[in-house]
């Protein structure tokens, strides 16, 4: 990794998160992308399959010389709303969520350092170690709230910004990452997301009523018309079905937006349980998420980026040392999970609810915030009973992660 061997190269090209970009950096998406094409075939191909049914009826009705004008309207309602589904999932996926710029080198030693704390941690650096504490204390609207470091990212995260593992980025208000749209929902894209899921389960419900209708509507007994009409029965069991999914979805949502919390704050602090320092008010909360204005992108991802730069951003025995913390804590948690029992410790109750709610990918695979969350439940055990275990593992994981940046760079 020589000085000079490297060509003036964009933003995107020497992006040190795992996300996937499209045009030259014009769109840029989580490593899971890929699961789009699955959503939006789930999306498609009922309401497809929907409007081959109303038009073959239309087909049927002139034949036998029947008013179609309220068969249009059906089918018009049904491809705009596809359309918009389609579009409010990709302007979910493909923008920036609201990612943190990483620093190059953690920041300085500042007066917020105090020296008891009981957070205090040695944050590796490069040369000289720097001593930093783990947490800070920051003020939100007359509330104090704890930002953590960020090991990957160098920095003290913003309030309600947290590090999603999976595209390897601290989002700003940090929702989670979601599997089905392959990108982390954040500041900047969860409007978008929230729209998505709302006009899915309206499409869902169209679909079920409008087929619904086509079975109740023949003439012969409705018996009859279900055990003929299966393209109509298809559709009424799949909307029905995935209404309970998106349906609830809106509806958690819905109640989220109403209490200004994320995903993320809700599975991790309850804020029922203790005051929500972000709720305004209903009103204002709804306002914020759907009338605020978006902030802009913080990263130029076509930008030119300068050769020193992408000298710091190569990987270095610092961030390979990193690595091994990050998965070393990782295997931590999991070792937990399966020695608990053993051990008589256990994980907090919150963070094993994520795993069994299939939220992992917010919190579960969050390697910061496990850290952090769990210092007091990690340490013993990498101190005493998972050292041999993890060690063997760690060196795996921090091989794999150098590895791949390695491809990445050359
Ligand atoms: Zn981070
Ligand atoms: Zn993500």
């Amino acid at each position: 990794m020589e000085l000079g061997k490297h060509k003036q190269q964009r933003l995107y090209q020497v992006w040190r998160g795992s996300n996937k970009f499209l045009f030259g950096g014009r769109l840029i998406f989580g490593p899971d992308a890929s699961s789009l094409f699955l959503s939006a075939f789930l999306i498609i191909g009922p309401a497809l399959g929907f409007c081959i049914k109303i038009l073959i009826i239309i087909r049927h009705q002139m034949r036998e010389h029947k008013s179609v004008v309220p068969w249009y309207p059906i089918l018009i309602v049904a491809i705009v709303l596809t359309f918009l589904d389609i579009y409010f999932l990709f302007l979910t996926s493909s923008r920036d969520p609201g990612i943190v710029p990483r620093n190059t080198k953690p920041p300085e030693c500042d007066e917020t350092f105090e020296l008891n704390s009981p957070s205090m941690e040695w944050v590796n650096d490069r040369t000289p170690r720097l001593r930093l504490p783990r947490t800070k204390d920051v003020l939100v609207n007359g509330h104090s709230v704890k930002v953590k470091f960020c090991d990957t990212c160098l920095l003290y995260r913003p309030p309600r910004a947290s590090h999603c593992s999976i595209c390897n980025n601290c989002v700003l208000r940090f929702d989670h990452h979601c599997p089905w749209v392959g990108q982390c929902i954040g500041i900047r894209n969860y409007r978008y997301f929230y729209m998505f899921i709302t006009t899915s389960t309206i499409l869902c419900i169209y679909v079920f009523v409008g087929s619904w209708i086509n079975i109740v509507r023949g003439e012969g007994t409705v018996r009859k018309a279900i055990s003929s009409d299966f393209l109509s029965d298809f559709l009424i069991i799949y909307s029905f079905v995935a209404v309970w999914f998106v349906g609830g979805l809106t509806f958690f949502h819905f109640y989220l937006i109403s209490t200004n919390q994320t995903t993320y704050e809700n599975f991790r602090y309850q804020y029922d349980k203790k005051e929500n320092p972000y709720n305004k008010g209903i009103l204002k909360n709804f306002q914020e998420v759907f009338f605020s204005k978006i902030p802009s992108s913080m990263h130029d991802f076509r930008a030119f980026v300068d050769e020193d730069e992408i000298m710091l951003t190569e990987p270095t025995d610092h961030n390979l040392m990193e690595a091994s913390i990050s998965s070393k804590e990782k295997i931590d948690i999991e070792m937990e999970n399966k020695f608990g029992e053993d051990t008589g410790l256990t994980l907090p109750e919150i963070l094993q609810n994520m795993e069994l709610d299939g939220i992992e990918d917010d919190m579960g695979h969050n390697e910061d915030c496990k850290k952090g969350d769990s210092d007091e439940f990690v340490v013993p055990i990498e101190r005493e009973s998972t050292e041999a275990t993890s060690s063997l593992k760690v060196e795996v994981g921090a091989y794999s992660e150098k590895k791949s940046d390695d491809i990445k760079s050359e």
